[in-house]
């Protein structure tokens, strides 16, 4: 079931626990990085069968954001681990039937083609236009070009709830090229029970869009820097700040500089270590001001969110309070899960300030001539 050498790692140190959000809920050492190793020990070993509650439980209350990852001495990769236990404990009929529907899905690529002709991201639909885009206005380029293609990559769920992240990157970056005929990158099966098929269909992502991998999901850019190698893919602020890319202009609300600040992207920042280009980019353009626990998971999770709602919410509610006392204008995110998810909680709450992702925050520093009242619906196609 397991890597030996990857669960043979921990030391049972606990240095993760005060690093675990699912442990702060509970309190519960089963809850805790380190119990949950002791769990995949016990059913590697078969002390506990694989139909014992406490095993179904806990692999599904994991909100897999590594934030374990990244304060553990013994450097335990909790994510593979995770992935492994998963597709042992959820497969078949015992997966959420979310996942699964879900999995179908993505999986098919002529409904994700579907979405471009009913919400027109940057490829699909009339107006989609050619690969290359032309960009409007007077905006800054980027002030070294690739040495190789570029390709940007849609992403399924992106497409289809947010498509105006694609089409802000072809504003930011015409360089940057959209292949047709783009499938899923895998990563929501390896998430829920189906590594292989999730390896399977990153590589065959990474055969599509040559050169390098340009993306606006932090857990996507995690998922294939695994599979195709870290060279091959960026994230979108990561790219951007290697490119030495100068804002135009800046972000105002009412007439004054725009306050904001950034929701982390777990996969990200524990995964691949990207932090501060984003908030170099926003402090570029606005007002930064660092949101507490900003590395903190907000409890969206790829399906997490679905699966456990309840335990979804009690994650992201603290740091709904933490933006409240910021009071900012906007929060800005690195992933589509991540922007759904605030966004939710900041309407539940009735919060002035809004959700956006990156993309859409610089370009509308590109363009201030197109805000109406200052802040538009952010992620509306
Ligand atoms: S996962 Fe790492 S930090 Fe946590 S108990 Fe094991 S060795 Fe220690
Ligand atoms: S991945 Fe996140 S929720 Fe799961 S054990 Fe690690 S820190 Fe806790």
């Amino acid at each position: 079931m397991f890597d030996k050498s990857l669960l043979d790692r921990c030391i049972s140190c606990g240095f993760c626990l005060p690093a675990c959000p699912t442990y702060a809920l509970t309190g519960e050492e089963t809850s805790s990085p380190r119990g949950r190793i002791t769990l995949m020990r016990a059913l590697e070993t078969g002390q506990l069968p694989p139909d014992d509650p406490t095993l179904a439980e806990e692999s599904s209350f994991c909100l897999g954001c590594r934030a374990c990852e990244t304060v553990c001495p013994a450097g335990v990769e909790y994510g593979s681990l995770l992935e492994q236990w998963r597709d042992h404990q959820w497969s078949g009929r015992d997966r959420p039937w979310i996942a699964r529907l879900l999995m179908f899905v993505v999986s098919r690529p002529a409904l994700l083609r579907l979405q471009g002709l009913v919400r027109r991201h940057a490829r699909g639909g009339p107006g989609g236009g050619p690969d290359r885009a032309g960009r409007p206005g007077a905006a800054a380029e980027p002030a070294t070009a690739p040495d190789q293609p570029v390709s940007l990559m849609l992403g399924c769920v992106e497409r289809g709830l947010y498509p105006k992240v694609s089409r802000a990157v072809r504003e930011l970056c015409p360089e940057v090229s959209v292949p047709s005929g783009q499938g899923c990158c895998g990563a929501l099966h390896a998430h829920n029970g189906d590594s292989v098929t999730g390896a399977a269909m990153a590589r065959a992502l990474g055969e599509k869009l040559p050169g390098t991998v340009l993306t606006t999901a932090g857990g996507c850019a995690a998922h294939l820097a695994h599979h195709l190698g870290r060279d091959r893919v960026r994230e979108l602020s990561e790219y951007l700040g290697e490119a030495g890319y100068a804002p135009a202009g800046q972000v105002t609300v009412d007439g004054r500089r725009a306050r904001a600040t950034l929701q982390d992207s777990c996969h990200l920042r524990n995964g691949l270590g990207v932090a501060r280009p984003p908030r170099e980019l926003i402090a570029a353009v606005a007002d930064y001001v660092e949101l507490p626990g900003a590395d903190r998971c907000c409890g969206a999770a790829g399906t997490y969110a679905m699966l456990r709602p309840e335990d979804s919410r009690a994650v992201l509610d603290p740091k709904l309070d933490d933006i409240g006392r910021l009071d900012v204008d906007y929060v800005v995110t690195v992933n589509p899960g991540c922007l759904r998810q605030v966004q939710q909680g900041l309407r539940r709450r009735r919060s002035r300030a809004r959700a956006i992702h990156l993309a859409e925050f610089l370009a509308l520093a590109e363009r201030p001539g197109g805000l109406s009242d200052g802040r538009p619906g952010p992620g509306e196609g």
